[in-house]
């Protein structure tokens, strides 16, 4: 039976992606070798690389002055490396979720940190609006997609500090003004690559302000100056990320990208406003198009194991919520195909006729 991917990281990535990927494990560029058996130093490794970073800087319409690099230890090393690299006296989050106050608790160890505002009493189903961003901070830090509730930062906004966004779950989801920020990052298993590679766009005048030592490994610029090749970089999600990348720009770029998940979201999110069973969860204003999160209306909540059960007889994978939220959560993540979203949508009127 067809699988529909829901997964909401590691997750769905283009069969062409993975296709492609198989191909270079068994055979990299015809050379009679496994890209898992070749120096990451080698000259055909060399190319995949910048070939990489130019599509990065070519599909974001990354400005000069900021370089793209590639890391290890997910998004959640970053947490770490941001303050340690950035924070000097004061750092300023905005607390959207789990994965925002992760990012918060490791920059506590480094100096002052305010959270300019909270959605925490609510669940975190919306994204705070009103706050004033300390003009005195360092740096101000969001996480534009969370994951988890099915909230986004969807406008890229103005901050009066160098502005430092996780985007692991909406990066390449949409065109966006990369000059807003100082920094980007995210680990690439949502909706770039296979897991075990993170990426990290910054502008290179906010390195080197700090006064504290950094270690090696943790400096960001040890890897901008070795070309994310200080030491051995995650090579086969680089391959994979490339293919992705690719394929991205051969759909016409972010603006038939977002298209396509504008599109999908829409028709998820409208069944789930039409159908009484359901309903959403995340403020309307903040949908996230990349993670729709319902749960059973008021009245119905005894036939959630019902409909899961529909689901999966009809091949829907990793619809259920996050551990910490409960119902339902389906990502529609970039190689999602609206095939997916329709299939799951009929599984939802399939079941209010049978339960109406
Ligand atoms: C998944 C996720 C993370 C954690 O990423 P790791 O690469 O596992 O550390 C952080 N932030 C967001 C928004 C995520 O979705």
């Amino acid at each position: 039976m067809k699988k529909h991917n829901f997964n909401a990281g590691p997750s769905i990535l283009p069969r062409e992606v993975i296709e492609k990927t198989a191909q270079a494990v068994l055979d990299f560029n015809g050379s009679g070798l496994s890209i898992l058996e070749i120096s990451h130093r080698a000259k055909d490794f060399q190319p995949v690389v910048d070939e990489a970073i130019e599509l990065f800087k070519e599909l974001l319409n990354i400005p000069e002055g900021y370089s793209v690099i590639f890391l290890g230890g997910g998004a959640s090393l970053q947490f770490c490396m941001i303050p340690f690299n950035f924070l000097e006296k004061k750092a300023a989050y905005l607390n959207t979720g789990v994965w925002a106050n992760k990012a918060m608790k490791e920059a506590k160890g480094f100096g002052e940190t305010i959270e300019v505002a909270s959605s925490k009493s609510a669940n975190y189903t919306f994204v705070p609006k009103d706050y004033v961003i300390p003009t005195d901070a360092d740096y101000f830090h969001i996480t534009t997609n969370n994951t988890i509730y099915g909230t986004e930062i969807l406008t890229d906004i103005d901050s009066p500090v160098p502005l430092i966004a996780d985007m692991s779950s909406d990066i390449f989801s949409r065109p966006m003004d990369v000059s807003k920020y100082a920094m980007i990052y995210g680990g690439a298993q949502k909706n770039l690559a296979p897991a075990g590679l993170t990426f990290v766009i910054v502008k290179d005048e906010l390195l080197g302000k700090v006064s504290r030592y950094i270690p090696t490994m943790l400096n960001y610029t040890t890897h901008i100056e070795n070309g994310s090749m200080f030491n051995t970089p995650p090579v086969l999600p680089i391959y994979s990320a490339l293919e992705n990348l690719r394929l991205l720009k051969a759909q016409g770029g972010l603006v038939e990208v977002e298209k396509n998940n504008i599109a999908k979201a829409n028709l998820l999110y409208n069944e789930i406003d039409r159908n009484p069973l359901f309903v959403g969860t995340a403020a309307v204003e903040d949908r996230s198009r990349m993670n729709i999160c319902f749960v059973m209306a008021p009245g119905f909540e005894s036939l959630e194991a019902d409909f899961q059960k529909l689901a999966n007889e009809r091949g829907m994978v990793g619809i259920k919520g996050h551990r910490s939220v409960g119902g339902f959560r389906a990502s529609t993540y970039n190689a999602l195909p609206i095939e997916s979203v329709q299939a799951l949508v009929d599984c939802m009127k399939d079941f209010e006729q049978l339960h109406k």
